[in-house]
Protein backbone atom coordinates (compact mmCIF):
# COMPACT_ATOMS: atom_id res chain seq x y z
CA UNK A 1 0.00 0.00 0.00
CA UNK A 2 1.36 3.72 -0.60
CA UNK A 3 2.45 4.83 2.71
CA UNK A 4 2.51 8.58 1.90
CA UNK A 5 4.75 9.62 4.91
CA UNK A 6 7.28 7.58 3.99
CA UNK A 7 6.57 9.19 -0.11
CA UNK A 8 7.14 12.57 1.36
CA UNK A 9 10.26 11.36 3.50
CA UNK A 10 12.45 9.94 0.29
CA UNK A 11 10.96 12.85 -1.70
CA UNK A 12 12.69 15.08 0.85
CA UNK A 13 15.45 13.12 0.36
CA UNK A 14 15.90 13.47 -2.85
CA UNK A 15 15.52 17.37 -3.05
CA UNK A 16 18.12 17.80 -0.70
CA UNK A 17 20.27 15.30 -2.83
CA UNK A 18 19.27 17.70 -5.74
CA UNK A 19 20.09 20.72 -4.53
CA UNK A 20 23.77 19.23 -2.82
CA UNK A 21 23.93 18.06 -6.85
CA UNK A 22 22.85 21.58 -8.23
CA UNK A 23 25.07 23.01 -5.77
CA UNK A 24 28.24 21.11 -6.65
CA UNK A 25 27.58 21.36 -10.52
CA UNK A 26 27.07 24.92 -10.54
CA UNK A 27 30.22 24.83 -8.38
CA UNK A 28 31.63 23.78 -10.93
CA UNK A 29 34.69 22.14 -9.16
CA UNK A 30 34.74 20.35 -5.59
CA UNK A 31 38.31 19.91 -5.73
CA UNK A 32 39.33 22.62 -2.61
CA UNK A 33 42.03 24.98 -3.38
CA UNK A 34 45.59 24.36 -1.23
CA UNK A 35 46.78 27.45 0.26
CA UNK A 36 50.03 26.86 -1.95
CA UNK A 37 49.70 25.81 -4.70
CA UNK A 38 53.13 23.73 -6.11
CA UNK A 39 54.30 24.99 -9.69
CA UNK A 40 55.65 24.36 -12.04
CA UNK A 41 56.08 20.19 -11.10
CA UNK A 42 56.58 17.24 -13.04
CA UNK A 43 55.66 13.79 -12.29
CA UNK A 44 56.44 10.48 -14.75
CA UNK A 45 56.13 7.00 -14.46
CA UNK A 46 59.29 4.68 -13.50
CA UNK A 47 62.72 5.08 -12.46
CA UNK A 48 63.16 6.50 -16.24
CA UNK A 49 61.06 9.15 -15.21
CA UNK A 50 63.74 11.17 -13.81
CA UNK A 51 65.97 11.94 -17.19
CA UNK A 52 62.84 12.09 -18.67
CA UNK A 53 61.53 15.00 -15.73
CA UNK A 54 65.23 16.49 -15.95
CA UNK A 55 64.23 17.83 -19.87
CA UNK A 56 61.22 18.95 -18.98
CA UNK A 57 62.06 20.49 -15.98
CA UNK A 58 64.53 22.77 -18.53
CA UNK A 59 61.49 24.00 -19.87
CA UNK A 60 59.01 24.78 -16.86
CA UNK A 61 61.94 26.10 -14.90
CA UNK A 62 62.12 29.15 -17.52
CA UNK A 63 58.26 29.99 -17.23
CA UNK A 64 57.64 27.37 -20.69
CA UNK A 65 54.24 25.42 -21.24
CA UNK A 66 53.34 22.31 -20.01
CA UNK A 67 52.69 21.00 -23.47
CA UNK A 68 56.43 21.77 -24.37
CA UNK A 69 57.63 20.33 -21.23
CA UNK A 70 55.79 17.02 -21.74
CA UNK A 71 56.85 16.68 -25.12
CA UNK A 72 60.43 17.65 -24.89
CA UNK A 73 60.24 15.21 -21.84
CA UNK A 74 59.36 12.19 -23.05
CA UNK A 75 61.48 12.52 -25.80
CA UNK A 76 64.49 11.31 -23.32
CA UNK A 77 63.10 7.26 -23.20
CA UNK A 78 61.94 7.53 -26.59
CA UNK A 79 65.41 8.71 -28.05
CA UNK A 80 67.43 6.05 -25.37
CA UNK A 81 68.19 2.49 -26.83
CA UNK A 82 68.76 0.84 -23.72
CA UNK A 83 65.20 1.54 -22.89
CA UNK A 84 63.00 -1.51 -24.18
CA UNK A 85 59.41 -0.33 -23.89
CA UNK A 86 59.16 2.96 -25.28
CA UNK A 87 60.56 4.28 -28.70
CA UNK A 88 64.01 3.51 -30.12
CA UNK A 89 65.00 0.02 -29.17
CA UNK A 90 61.29 -1.33 -27.94
CA UNK A 91 60.98 -4.74 -27.96
CA UNK A 92 59.09 -5.63 -30.81
CA UNK A 93 55.92 -7.88 -31.87
CA UNK A 94 55.31 -11.08 -32.39
CA UNK A 95 56.45 -10.31 -35.88
CA UNK A 96 59.69 -8.25 -35.31
CA UNK A 97 58.16 -4.52 -35.77
CA UNK A 98 58.63 -1.83 -33.21
CA UNK A 99 55.10 -0.47 -33.11
CA UNK A 100 55.08 2.52 -31.21
CA UNK A 101 51.73 4.12 -29.01
CA UNK A 102 51.48 7.60 -28.55
CA UNK A 103 49.07 10.52 -27.30
CA UNK A 104 49.39 14.38 -25.72
CA UNK A 105 46.88 16.39 -23.99
CA UNK A 106 46.45 19.93 -23.12
CA UNK A 107 45.15 22.09 -21.17
CA UNK A 108 41.81 23.04 -23.48
CA UNK A 109 41.33 19.59 -23.83
CA UNK A 110 43.31 18.70 -27.23
CA UNK A 111 44.91 15.94 -27.92
CA UNK A 112 46.36 14.33 -30.61
CA UNK A 113 47.62 10.30 -30.73
CA UNK A 114 49.09 7.78 -33.11
CA UNK A 115 48.58 4.30 -32.82
CA UNK A 116 51.06 1.60 -34.33
CA UNK A 117 53.73 3.98 -35.37
CA UNK A 118 56.70 2.45 -37.17
CA UNK A 119 59.94 3.38 -37.88
CA UNK A 120 60.03 7.21 -36.52
CA UNK A 121 61.90 7.42 -33.34
CA UNK A 122 59.34 10.12 -31.58
CA UNK A 123 55.94 9.08 -31.53
CA UNK A 124 54.98 11.99 -29.29
CA UNK A 125 56.04 14.43 -31.37
CA UNK A 126 53.55 12.68 -34.24
CA UNK A 127 50.64 12.65 -32.06
CA UNK A 128 51.02 16.53 -31.15
CA UNK A 129 51.05 17.23 -34.95
CA UNK A 130 47.94 15.14 -35.18
CA UNK A 131 46.72 17.52 -32.49
CA UNK A 132 47.78 20.50 -34.23
CA UNK A 133 48.29 20.37 -37.74
CA UNK A 134 44.56 18.20 -38.41
CA UNK A 135 41.15 18.13 -37.48
CA UNK A 136 41.54 14.37 -36.26
CA UNK A 137 42.85 13.35 -32.75
CA UNK A 138 43.92 9.66 -34.02
CA UNK A 139 45.98 8.24 -36.63
CA UNK A 140 46.45 4.81 -37.04
CA UNK A 141 49.25 2.31 -38.77
CA UNK A 142 50.47 3.01 -42.41
CA UNK A 143 48.14 6.45 -41.84
CA UNK A 144 50.42 7.56 -39.28
CA UNK A 145 53.70 6.66 -40.71
CA UNK A 146 52.65 8.65 -44.24
CA UNK A 147 51.08 11.62 -42.00
CA UNK A 148 54.72 11.57 -40.13
CA UNK A 149 56.67 11.49 -43.33
CA UNK A 150 54.57 14.18 -45.00
CA UNK A 151 55.32 16.54 -41.26
CA UNK A 152 58.79 15.46 -42.33
CA UNK A 153 59.62 13.03 -40.04
CA UNK A 154 62.74 10.57 -40.62
CA UNK A 155 61.97 7.06 -41.50
CA UNK A 156 64.25 5.08 -39.46
CA UNK A 157 65.06 1.46 -38.27
CA UNK A 158 64.02 1.25 -34.72
CA UNK A 159 64.92 -2.54 -33.66
CA UNK A 160 68.02 -2.29 -32.00
CA UNK A 161 70.38 -5.42 -32.20
CA UNK A 162 69.62 -5.92 -28.37
CA UNK A 163 66.33 -5.83 -29.33
CA UNK A 164 66.21 -8.19 -32.16
CA UNK A 165 68.70 -10.92 -29.80
CA UNK A 166 65.35 -10.88 -27.15
CA UNK A 167 62.63 -11.53 -29.56
CA UNK A 168 64.69 -13.82 -31.58
CA UNK A 169 65.34 -16.02 -28.62
CA UNK A 170 61.61 -15.17 -27.91
CA UNK A 171 60.71 -17.30 -31.34
CA UNK A 172 62.57 -20.36 -30.12
CA UNK A 173 59.17 -20.91 -27.84
CA UNK A 174 57.21 -18.47 -29.88
CA UNK A 175 54.67 -18.83 -27.04
CA UNK A 176 51.81 -16.18 -27.20
CA UNK A 177 51.71 -15.02 -23.75
CA UNK A 178 52.48 -11.63 -24.04
CA UNK A 179 51.66 -11.50 -19.96
CA UNK A 180 53.15 -7.73 -18.60
CA UNK A 181 56.09 -8.89 -15.94
CA UNK A 182 55.46 -7.78 -12.57
CA UNK A 183 58.26 -6.03 -11.47
CA UNK A 184 58.33 -6.69 -7.38
CA UNK A 185 58.20 -10.96 -8.90
CA UNK A 186 61.46 -9.88 -10.53
CA UNK A 187 62.85 -7.16 -8.84
CA UNK A 188 63.10 -9.14 -5.86
CA UNK A 189 65.43 -11.92 -6.65
CA UNK A 190 67.76 -9.88 -8.61
CA UNK A 191 68.89 -6.69 -9.48
CA UNK A 192 67.03 -5.02 -12.36
CA UNK A 193 69.97 -4.43 -14.14
CA UNK A 194 71.15 -8.07 -14.44
CA UNK A 195 67.92 -9.73 -15.94
CA UNK A 196 67.59 -10.18 -19.73
CA UNK A 197 66.43 -7.62 -21.49
CA UNK A 198 63.21 -9.61 -22.28
CA UNK A 199 62.32 -9.95 -19.00
CA UNK A 200 61.46 -6.41 -19.06
CA UNK A 201 58.24 -6.57 -21.04
CA UNK A 202 56.98 -3.08 -20.66
CA UNK A 203 56.56 0.10 -18.91
CA UNK A 204 55.19 2.96 -20.59
CA UNK A 205 56.15 6.59 -19.79
CA UNK A 206 53.44 8.73 -18.87
CA UNK A 207 54.34 12.47 -17.94
CA UNK A 208 52.19 14.83 -16.35
CA UNK A 209 53.05 18.62 -15.55
CA UNK A 210 51.39 21.60 -14.09
CA UNK A 211 53.67 24.64 -15.74
CA UNK A 212 53.76 28.32 -13.74
CA UNK A 213 50.49 29.44 -15.37
CA UNK A 214 48.81 26.40 -13.59
CA UNK A 215 47.90 25.07 -16.78
CA UNK A 216 48.50 21.02 -16.89
CA UNK A 217 49.49 18.73 -20.13
CA UNK A 218 50.34 15.04 -20.52
CA UNK A 219 52.31 12.50 -22.66
CA UNK A 220 52.15 9.05 -22.82
CA UNK A 221 54.37 7.17 -24.88
CA UNK A 222 55.21 3.30 -25.29
CA UNK A 223 56.39 -0.01 -27.89
CA UNK A 224 53.68 -1.32 -25.57
CA UNK A 225 53.75 -5.05 -24.77
CA UNK A 226 56.57 -7.09 -25.93
CA UNK A 227 55.71 -10.01 -28.78
CA UNK A 228 51.89 -8.69 -29.23
CA UNK A 229 50.21 -9.83 -31.92
CA UNK A 230 51.00 -6.91 -34.83
CA UNK A 231 48.29 -4.62 -34.78
CA UNK A 232 47.73 -4.68 -31.31
CA UNK A 233 47.63 -1.15 -29.24
CA UNK A 234 46.69 -0.87 -25.50
CA UNK A 235 45.83 2.17 -23.54
CA UNK A 236 48.72 4.27 -23.69
CA UNK A 237 47.50 6.13 -26.63
CA UNK A 238 43.60 5.94 -25.95
CA UNK A 239 42.99 9.33 -24.55
CA UNK A 240 41.14 8.48 -20.98
CA UNK A 241 42.60 5.49 -20.43
CA UNK A 242 46.09 6.04 -21.02
CA UNK A 243 46.27 9.24 -20.55
CA UNK A 244 43.79 12.18 -19.26
CA UNK A 245 43.92 16.10 -18.44
CA UNK A 246 40.90 18.28 -17.23
CA UNK A 247 42.45 21.28 -16.74
CA UNK A 248 39.70 22.36 -13.94
CA UNK A 249 40.57 19.29 -12.06
CA UNK A 250 43.67 17.32 -13.07
CA UNK A 251 45.53 14.91 -14.82
CA UNK A 252 46.57 11.24 -15.31
CA UNK A 253 48.18 8.40 -16.89
CA UNK A 254 49.21 5.03 -16.48
CA UNK A 255 51.15 1.70 -16.89
CA UNK A 256 50.64 -1.91 -16.92
CA UNK A 257 48.45 -4.39 -18.91
CA UNK A 258 46.64 -1.90 -20.86
CA UNK A 259 43.18 -3.97 -21.92
CA UNK A 260 42.28 -4.11 -17.97
CA UNK A 261 42.89 0.29 -18.59
CA UNK A 262 40.64 0.43 -20.81
CA UNK A 263 37.85 -1.54 -20.30
CA UNK A 264 38.02 0.74 -17.19
CA UNK A 265 38.85 4.09 -19.12
CA UNK A 266 41.01 4.54 -16.26
CA UNK A 267 42.79 7.34 -16.50
CA UNK A 268 39.36 9.31 -17.41
CA UNK A 269 38.06 7.68 -13.80
CA UNK A 270 41.05 8.34 -11.85
CA UNK A 271 40.49 12.29 -12.74
CA UNK A 272 36.56 12.42 -12.47
CA UNK A 273 37.05 10.87 -9.07
CA UNK A 274 39.37 14.10 -8.03
CA UNK A 275 36.57 16.47 -9.24
CA UNK A 276 34.56 14.64 -6.17
CA UNK A 277 36.96 15.70 -3.69
CA UNK A 278 39.10 12.12 -4.07
CA UNK A 279 42.99 13.31 -3.11
CA UNK A 280 45.40 12.10 -6.22
CA UNK A 281 46.30 8.84 -3.87
CA UNK A 282 42.69 7.70 -3.40
CA UNK A 283 41.43 8.14 -6.78
CA UNK A 284 44.16 6.32 -8.38
CA UNK A 285 43.51 3.49 -5.91
CA UNK A 286 39.70 3.36 -6.29
CA UNK A 287 40.66 2.98 -10.05
CA UNK A 288 43.30 0.30 -9.40
CA UNK A 289 40.27 -1.09 -7.22
CA UNK A 290 37.39 -1.14 -10.19
CA UNK A 291 40.13 -3.53 -11.82
CA UNK A 292 40.49 -5.73 -9.09
CA UNK A 293 36.45 -6.15 -8.30
CA UNK A 294 35.53 -7.06 -12.13
CA UNK A 295 38.46 -9.61 -12.71
CA UNK A 296 39.88 -10.69 -8.80
CA UNK A 297 41.30 -13.65 -10.52
CA UNK A 298 43.08 -11.82 -13.49
CA UNK A 299 44.74 -9.12 -10.90
CA UNK A 300 46.58 -11.67 -9.05
CA UNK A 301 48.96 -11.72 -11.93
CA UNK A 302 48.80 -8.57 -13.63
CA UNK A 303 50.23 -4.87 -12.98
CA UNK A 304 48.48 -2.21 -13.63
CA UNK A 305 49.66 1.60 -11.77
CA UNK A 306 48.21 5.04 -12.39
CA UNK A 307 49.38 8.51 -11.47
CA UNK A 308 47.97 11.64 -11.06
CA UNK A 309 48.59 14.87 -10.11
CA UNK A 310 45.78 17.59 -9.28
CA UNK A 311 45.64 21.29 -9.95
CA UNK A 312 47.09 22.52 -6.38
CA UNK A 313 50.03 19.90 -7.49
CA UNK A 314 49.30 17.32 -5.34
CA UNK A 315 50.62 14.07 -6.68
CA UNK A 316 49.61 10.15 -5.86
CA UNK A 317 49.92 6.87 -7.11
CA UNK A 318 48.59 3.28 -6.55
CA UNK A 319 49.44 0.07 -8.35
CA UNK A 320 47.84 -3.55 -8.66
CA UNK A 321 51.56 -4.77 -7.80
CA UNK A 322 54.18 -3.94 -5.60
CA UNK A 323 57.37 -2.52 -7.58
CA UNK A 324 55.58 0.43 -9.29
CA UNK A 325 57.66 3.35 -9.11
CA UNK A 326 57.28 7.20 -10.56
CA UNK A 327 59.59 10.47 -10.78
CA UNK A 328 58.89 13.49 -9.31
CA UNK A 329 60.86 17.06 -10.20
CA UNK A 330 59.83 20.51 -9.02
CA UNK A 331 61.60 23.48 -6.93
CA UNK A 332 62.38 21.60 -4.01
CA UNK A 333 63.31 17.79 -5.47
CA UNK A 334 64.97 17.13 -8.77
CA UNK A 335 64.90 13.64 -9.02
CA UNK A 336 63.01 11.74 -6.53
CA UNK A 337 61.71 8.51 -7.32
CA UNK A 338 58.76 7.09 -4.70
CA UNK A 339 57.79 3.93 -4.54
CA UNK A 340 54.13 3.93 -4.82
CA UNK A 341 51.60 1.76 -3.18
CA UNK A 342 50.08 -1.34 -3.94
CA UNK A 343 46.94 -3.48 -3.06
CA UNK A 344 49.19 -6.39 -2.83
N1 LIG B 1 50.26 0.04 -20.94
C1 LIG B 1 51.14 -0.47 -21.94
C2 LIG B 1 50.38 -1.32 -22.92
O1 LIG B 1 49.44 -1.99 -22.54
C3 LIG B 1 52.29 -1.23 -21.41
C4 LIG B 1 52.90 -0.77 -20.11
O2 LIG B 1 52.70 0.32 -19.67
O3 LIG B 1 53.60 -1.52 -19.50
O4 LIG B 1 50.75 -1.35 -24.05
Amino acid sequence: MFNRRKFIKATAISAALFSMGKKSMANGITIPKAKNIKKPIVISTWDFGVAANADAWKILSKSGNALDAVEQGVWVPEADETNQSVGYGGLPDRDGKVTLDACIMDHLGNCGAVLALEHIMHPISVARKVMEKTPHVILAGDGALQFALEQGFKKENLLTPASEKAWKEWLKTAKYNPVINIENKLYDKAAPQKLPGNQYNHDTIGMLALDSNGNLSGACTTSGMAYKLHGRVGDSPIIGAGLYIDNEVGGATSTGVGEEVIRNVGSFLVVELMRQGYSPEDACKEAVMRIIKKKPETAKNIQVGFLALNKNGEYGAYAIQKGFSYAVCDEEKQDLVIKGKSYY
